[in-house]
């Protein structure tokens, strides 16, 4: 197995591959103003195996995109929304987040839940807008600073995984400047990290080794997630992910 191979196997089977939760969903919908209408059409990008996916078609009765690049996520996606009854509103689309195939002015919001990092978030927002109907609205979580400073071995640390990382004021101020009026902010609280992903994710980390064989491409992942939940567990005041709200002006 090459590693995004076993990225993919450790990731899988959680119910969500990044930090989050229902609720907070919920809560982002309610700041965006967005209420069930059938026909509403919202794409959903880096959705892994769509828990905001099935909560957005479910609870908003919209038509969802389901975005990602690894196929082995949306076939998920596709039996659980078979299992609910939402495969009439679910369509999932196996293409890379940089190379989005939507027309203009198409959707009336775009979704993701952390992804965005994956092609930049000043990439990402940029070149997501022109998708977007005027007015219509971008929801996504992205890793962020809660305070102005922070100590030397996270500033360290995350610079070097996410040279983007910054302050939710730097965030709202680079929706600002890229066509977006921002209509909310919250930080993720700590369980959607501990609860809804990394406690779940360490519970798979033995049965992942004993699949693999143990092998040192397998040893190394968990080691890394390992330092990254250390370090969450230690730092949780200064850093998370920030959910942004924004209304796209203009045209
Ligand atoms: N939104 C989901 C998954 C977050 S993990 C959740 O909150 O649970 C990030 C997701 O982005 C993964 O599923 C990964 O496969 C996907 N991804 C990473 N790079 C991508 C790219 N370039 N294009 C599309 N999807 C990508």
């Amino acid at each position: 197995m090459d590693e995004l191979d076993l990225l993919i196997d450790l990731h899988r089977s959680g119910r969500r591959q990044g930090p989050g939760s229902d609720d907070a969903t919920r809560l982002a919908v309610r700041l965006a103003g967005l209420e069930a209408s059938r026909g509403l059409k919202i794409a959903d990008i880096g959705c892994g195996t769509g828990a905001s996916t099935l909560l957005l078609a479910r609870e908003l009765e919209a038509d969802v995109t389901a975005v990602d690049f690894l196929q082995p996520f949306l076939d998920d996606l596709t039996a659980s929304a078979e299992k609910d009854g939402l495969n009439a509103r679910i369509a999932t689309l196996a293409v890379s987040m940089d190379a989005l195939p939507f027309e203009e002015q198409s959707l009336d919001a775009i979704w993701s839940e952390g992804a965005i990092y994956n092609i930049g978030f000043e990439a990402g927002i940029a070149a997501w807008r022109r998708f977007l109907k005027p007015g219509a609205v971008l929801a996504v979580s992205e890793l962020s600073w809660f305070t102005g400073e922070r100590p030397a071995e996270l500033e360290r640390h995350w610079t070097e995984q996410y040279p983007e990382v910054a302050t939710a004021s730097a965030k709202l101020a680079a929706l600002e400047a890229n066509g977006y009026a921002p209509i909310g902010y919250f930080p993720l609280p700590e369980d959607c990290w501990l609860d809804n992903y990394y406690r779940p994710m360490q519970a798979r980390f033995a049965a992942f080794l004993d699949r693999n064989g143990g092998s040192t491409a397998a040893q190394a992942i968990v080691e890394g997630e390992k330092r990254e939940i250390a370090l969450y567990e230690r730092y949780s005041a200064y850093y998370g992910y920030g959910f942004y709200i924004a209304r796209k002006i203009g045209a």
